[in-house]
């Protein structure tokens, strides 16, 4: 039985190596051999031909040889055990079918078919470090990728709802005209996108390559494995890599060795059909292939199969709730009821109370009528208040947990929040509504999402919702006394003033040797957690991600280099970092893993350093853009002269403190300029150069060396008459 499987699947292998040779052949009879090729915006050529076997594919010469690569593995197949394949024997055929399909899909790139429509095409390296965060700590616990389509609309939509719900990442590939699960979503509604976790792939089943291709990208990033270990690789891909692949409609011999690449990878397959059960001990966990004809058992199955643990925390709401609903917006035209955003006064405040003060789970509407003008929708007025207590509950963690209110009202379906503080803006659409959902539930989210969260700080939880103006306006008052005195204490926090400084080890399900060290004034280079999120994190999980790092003795005070965090990066880094300086990009800087917001690099040229952020694709002045440079610094290492930081670190005193701080930077995107000019031009100010943010080039004045050089001098530069920065 299962040799007829694997026979299939060495004929698909085939198969669509014949393809590929034509095409191959065909590009280049047509444009020569030295016609150029790259994916758009990755640092890695074709991502699993250069992880598994080292060779940059740059042309269709190089191409030519690579396929040369599946020829040679598929005859060695042929040879090994005639008639009689075996399972590594099929497994080594999905293998050489994925380099196939890589260069059929890049040569149908290069003839502009590919990435067309709503569909995504290949997926650049940004958006696996923007979601690399989500991917370690759990909020997206996992990856499908659904290839073909559902037996009707219906099924459809209740199969990827399921995964929503529980937060896992959908990747679709069609399997043809009519055959196609994306077009059975589009019909009934569904949205796509990064942020609603379900992206349209492609058309054809062979798009669902480009899953397995950003896949390798977190090994390729994350892992620092060298281009070429294909063993390495595998394992990792195997290890660290959550994917999964639920195939609907009968599969034909290219499908299954398209399977069998996937098996490859350690990403088990469950088949809607009936398919025979394959183990392949050592590579999958559990079954590598699964029939499971029950649609409803179909999501559940997978998510055994594949071994993904899910904790899915849904309050008592009506309509469905998760993180992947977060990112949807409600348009005007379908909102019911409407607060803040400048159009009514609203706040939300979080805060501290006695254990006896306050009720838990109490939820109050305040204000005339109120059941009334809620029934009938429009703009209102409203101040929320959340009251906690707990017996670990400290002031500090206020703040931590009043940020987490936009998210938890976020993740209701139908329902958009925005901002923080008294600047918030939120809505009601039509549709929740519809199913039953007011502001009350406001309060269901809350008290239940808090517990949830933070049960081991918060006993109990109260939330109170005013929606008379008067009431509003006069909370809010006291709301600002309250965010102004946090705010004073935020700022005498120091990283002299404590002594204690907290790991991020969270990314170490990806960079297993990188350690995030944030203190109070420097933050994970994500961008997601400060040091009091470390503090509250430990307190809820004292054996969890973040722990607490004594600073120890003060060993070099401009570079700040402690022997506390050098002794605990020691061991948490499993012996690759010795020393660590806090302040600097010159001499054993932070590690990065991946997923940082900005890179710094050293312009020698210019006696400063550049900063670039994630999601920019220009060329910057040292002749790198971002794809390339961010890839010369993950992985866990330090690399003099380039660090991943988080955005809000540049505004920090303490910012590269060391190296000059601030009057180093010479060039920074506009992006960059733009989210962070109010604290900027304060911070500029406090190093005796208000004007320093205009003296500071960007992509709008130039994109190279010599015209910066040129620009620097024109403007007075202060780097150009600091002491030389390479010492
Ligand atoms: Fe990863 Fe550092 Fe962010 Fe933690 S703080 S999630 S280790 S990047
Ligand atoms: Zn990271």
């Amino acid at each position: 039985m299962s040799s007829e499987l694997y026979k299939l699947i060495i004929q698909g292998a085939e198969s669509i190596f014949g393809k590929t040779s034509v095409a191959l052949k065909e590009a280049c009879g047509s444009k020569g051999r030295d016609q150029a090729f790259e994916f758009p915006d990755t640092a890695y050529y074709l991502p699993v031909i250069y992880a598994l076997t080292g060779q940059p594919v740059r042309t269709l010469g190089d191409m030519e040889a690579a396929l040369d690569r599946a020829r040679t593995m598929l005859s060695e197949i042929a040879g090994r055990h005639p008639g009689e394949p075996t399972l590594g024997d099929a497994a080594e055929a999905g293998i050489a079918s994925l380099f196939s399909v890589e260069l059929l899909l890049a040569l149908g790139a290069m003839r502009g078919q590919e990435g067309k429509g709503d569909s995504q095409g290949f997926i650049p390296d940004t958006i696996m470090r923007t979601l690399g965060v989500q991917l370690v700590d759990g909020t997206i616990p996992g990856i499908a990728v659904l290839v073909g389509a559902a037996p009707d609309d219906e099924t459809a939509v209740k199969t990827v709802r399921e995964l929503q719900e529980k937060g896992i990442l959908t990747l679709i590939a069609g399997r043809g005209a009519g055959s196609n699960i994306a077009e059975q979503l589009r019909r009934s509604g569904v949205e796509f996108g990064w942020e609603s976790r379900i992206v349209e792939l492609g058309p054809e089943a062979a798009h669902a390559f480009y899953a397995v291709s950003w896949a390798i990208r977190a090994s390729l990033i994350y892992g620092g494995i060298k281009p070429g270990s294909m063993n390495e690789h595998l394992a990792f891909q195997r290890e660290r890599v959550p994917a999964f692949v639920i195939a609907l409609g009968a599969p034909d011999a290219e499908l299954l060795a398209l399977g069998a690449g996937a098996i490859a990878f350690g990403f088990p397959v469950i088949s809607d059909q009936d398919v025979p059960t394959v183990i392949a001990g050592g590579v999958c966990p559990n079954e590598a292939l699964v029939g499971v004809t029950d649609y409803d058992k179909l999501v559940r199955r997978a998510i055994e199969v594949r071994n993904l643990k899910i904790v899915v925390s849904k309050p008592p709401v009506p309509v469905p709730y998760g993180p992947a609903f977060e990112g949807e917006r409600v348009r005007k035209e379908n909102t019911f009821l409407e607060f803040g955003g400048q159009r009514s006064p609203a706040f939300e405040w979080l805060r501290t109370r006695g254990v006896d003060e306050i009720e838990d789970n109490r939820i109050v509407v305040v204000g005339r009528d109120w059941e009334a003008r809620l029934k009938k929708g429009g703009i209102l007025p409203l101040g929320i208040l959340v009251e906690v207590a707990g017996r670990k509950m400290q002031t500090d963690f206020e703040g931590v947990i009043e940020r987490k209110l936009h998210s938890f009202i976020n993740e209701a379906h139908g329902v958009w929040h925005m901002g923080q503080r008294d600047i918030i803006w939120t809505r009601i659409g039509k549709e929740a509504d519809r199913e039953g959902f007011t502001l009350e539930h406001f309060g269901v989210i809350y008290t239940a999402m808090i517990h949830n969260r933070f049960g081991a700080i918060v006993d109990k939880v109260q939330v109170t919702l005013y929606l008379d103006e008067e009431d509003v306006l006069s909370v809010r008052n006291e709301a600002r006394a309250a965010y102004l005195e946090r705010d004073r204490r935020l700022g005498d926090l120091t990283d002299e003033s404590v002594d204690t400084f907290f790991s991020c080890l969270l990314c170490q399900s990806f960079a297993p040797n990188h350690v995030c060290v944030i203190s109070p004034e420097r933050l994970g280079l994500c961008g997601a957690y400060n040091w009091l999120d470390a503090k509250a994190a430990f307190e809820i999980d004292p054996t969890g991600g973040n722990q607490p790092i004594l600073k120890g003795e003060l060993l070099d005070e401009r570079y700040g280099r402690y022997s506390g965090i050098d002794g605990y990066l020691k061991k948490a880094s499993r012996d690759t970092i010795e020393t660590l300086n806090m302040y600097t990009i010159m001499e054993n800087p932070m590690t990065s893993c991946g997923c940082f917001e900005c890179v710094i690099a050293i312009v020698p040229e210019a006696n400063g350093i550049m900063i670039v952020n994630r999601g920019f694709e220009g060329m910057t002045p040292v002749g790198m853009k971002f794809s390339t440079l961010a890839a010369s610094v993950g992985g866990g290492v330090q690399t003099p002269g380039f660090m991943g930081i988080g955005i809000n670190f540049i505004t920090s005193p303490k910012f590269i403190r060391g190296d000059g701080g601030i009057r180093r930077i010479v060039w920074m995107t506009t992006e960059i300029k733009e989210r962070i000019r109010d604290a900027f031009i304060k911070r500029a100010g406090e190093e005796g150069t208000p004007d320093l943010l205009e003296k500071i080039a960007d992509e709008t004045i130039c994109e190279e060396v010599e015209p910066l050089m040129e620009y620097l001098g024109r403007v007075s530069h202060p780097a150009l008459v600091m002491p030389s920065l390479l010492g």
